[in-house]
């Protein structure tokens, strides 16, 4: 039996099971998604950096985004470009410049992220996971609760 303090203070006594869960909740990075004005001319500043070519485009509509996707190793890249001045993209670039614009990592079971983290107090911008670019169900953390990184949750939605 393993005892293991949890983000409330309190001590539980956890089963190897649980405690699998617990550790590999936020099973790893999946990719590091950064703002970029124009999405040709980025493709082709991180094409020259990685030393690879983006591997796949896809537009998000729901989101305001085309996106291109790099893999360095097994590391993945997300850069986003806004397809309108609405998106968030646009709204970050205006605000921000471009940049490192989220953190996503990702999970194994979305809803029970969102709520283990919504009882941690971090703030989950959509409750209810949407879908994503490249095959996923993500949800967004707002950025004041985590020291300004907006993160990502992400899992992928099962064929
Ligand atoms: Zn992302």
């Amino acid at each position: 039996m393993l005892i293991i303090k949890l983000a409330d203070g309190s001590r539980n006594n956890h089963t190897g099971l649980d405690l699998f869960f617990y550790i590999y909740s936020m099973n790893k990075i999946e990719h590091i998604g950064i703002a970029v004005k124009d999405l040709e001319a980025a493709n082709q500043v991180y094409a020259a950096l990685l030393g690879v070519a983006h591997y796949k485009t896809e537009t998000v509509e729901s989101e305001g985004v085309n996106t291109s996707f790099f893999k360095a190793g097994p590391n993945k890249i997300e850069l986003l470009e806004a397809t309108n001045p609405e998106s968030t993209i646009a709204k970050f670039i205006a605000k921000k410049g471009e940049g490192v614009h989220h953190i996503a990592f990702a999970v194994s079971d979305i809803h029970s992220e969102i709520a283990r983290l919504k009882t941690a107090g971090f703030v989950v911008l959509n409750p209810i996971p949407k879908k994503g670019a490249d095959n996923k169900l993500v949800a967004f953390l707002h950025p004041k609760a985590t020291n300004g990184v907006l993160i990502e949750l992400c899992q992928e939605i099962e064929a």
